[in-house]
């Protein structure tokens, strides 16, 4: 199982979505180009709606059947590790494999030392093919960086191994994760993990590293964009060459975990992945559950109603709901609205408020993120909630699918 040059992972916290989704690859397959979706919901996600990881399968492979989509798809174990990696066995084909808890604790001494004399001829002044500047690499940089990243390689690989012992080694997509670690990976650093694994075996696929800057759940990146993009560029380009250099599968490509929305980034990611002529994978978080309260907000009614409890109930439970949260999310409670104001909105203020659009001035960052974290109090209205899905299902899509295309796919990809 080989993934395609392009695709994009799409959560769907309430499995209702899948159809309007699949329709923004359809029309990116019309505009020329294939993006292939990948479905990807979270262990935390499930412990939070209460669901299970085969309600993914059949959405995805249901939206799939209905829209007669004919290239692949896939279905994402998202960032799983060891201890939850079996409740996703069967519904995936993805895995993305999470070793953040492990980087930063050393390996044993002996296999740093293994390492990095397995790895000494790239000691000196390392060319990379694609880049003007040489990269300084020392023994000293090289130990350190298995110290802090071996461990983790190899917690990875366990990982791989116990998918493959059970779906068999060719039969899924890896993806080797290292996004919500503390600090950005370096060149030298990302040449020297993809060193360790293919060491350790993983024929991963996709590797999604930490960038420079935030990325903050569902609102823009922060940051310094011309650093960014510099980065991006020079992590293409170490990955070209560690395909070559150790062997991996060739089809390897940056994941990029964004949160979703990353606007600002998303026309130097564009030029990059053309210059360089790469792959990508966009994984973005739920946003199209906030692309649901816009069109129960602007269907009026029950749906405002219920956009509007949401919004109460979420305000009432701010540390809660924000506490798994809290590393990707900056919310300033100042400038939450109260949900007095908000009881008193018509649909369109409710929506203009919430939908992603920056340039509006009733656009409220604050009033986005914490919606973006308060599923929960939607998953715990239940059937009510989903009756609402159904009852307004035309006005939800039709905002479900605008924002995959007009504001990801084309911005990206097209
Ligand atoms: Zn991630």
């Amino acid at each position: 199982m080989r993934i395609e040059k392009y695709s994009m992972g799409i959560g769907d916290r309430f499995a209702h979505q899948g159809k309007a989704q699949l329709r923004a690859m359809l029309q990116a397959k019309a505009a020329g180009v294939e993006v292939v979706p990948v479905w990807n919901k979270s262990h935390r996600e499930h412990t939070i709606i209460h669901t299970q990881p085969a309600s993914v399968r059949a959405e995805a492979d249901a939206a799939v059947a209905a829209l007669g989509w004919g290239s692949s798809h896939y279905v994402d174990a998202d960032h799983i590790g060891l201890k939850n990696v079996d409740l996703f066995l069967d519904a995936s084909d993805f895995f993305t494999l999470d070793v953040a808890d492990f980087t930063g604790r050393a390996a044993a001494e002996a296999d740093i030392k293994a390492f990095v004399e397995k790895h000494s001829k790239y000691v000196g002044e390392l060319a990379i093919p694609g880049l003007d500047e040489t990269f300084h690499v020392t023994k000293r940089r090289v130990e350190e960086i298995a110290a802090k990243y071996l461990l983790a390689v190899r917690e990875a690989g366990k990982i791989y191994r116990r998918v493959a012992g059970k779906k068999g080694e060719g039969n899924f997509v890896t993806e080797v994760s290292m996004d919500e670690t503390d600090s950005p990976q370096t060149p030298e650093e990302m040449f020297f993990i993809l060193a360790a694994v293919a060491d350790e075996n993983i024929p991963a696929q996709t590797i999604a590293p930490k960038f420079t800057g935030r990325f903050n759940k569902g609102v823009d990146y922060v940051g310094d964009v011309a650093q960014f993009a510099k980065e991006f560029e020079q992590d293409l380009a170490v990955i070209a060459f560690a395909i070559r250099e150790f062997g991996l599968p060739a089809n390897l490509k940056l994941s990029v975990h964004s949160g979703s929305d990353k606007f600002s980034i998303y026309g130097p990611i564009h030029e990059a992945i053309t210059k360089f002529d790469a792959g990508l994978h966009l994984k973005t978080a739920g946003t199209t559950w906030l692309e649901e309260l816009i069109g129960l907000a602007s269907a009026g009614g029950e749906g405002l109603a219920i956009a509007k409890e949401v919004y109460a109930n979420a305000l009432g439970r701010f540390d809660e709901l924000c506490g798994p949260y809290a590393t990707v999310i900056d919310i300033d409670p100042e400038k939450l609205p109260s949900t007095r104001t908000v009881s008193g909105w018509n649909g369109e203020e409710y929506a203009s408020a919430l939908r992603h659009n920056p340039s509006c001035d009733a656009y409220n960052p604050n009033f986005r993120q914490l919606l973006h974290v308060g599923y929960k109090v939607a998953a715990e209205m239940g059937e009510r909630y989903l009756n609402a899905l159904k009852e307004f299902e035309e006005v939800i899509a039709k905002n479900v699918t605008e924002n995959i295309f007009d504001r990801h796919l084309k911005r990206i990809f097209l």
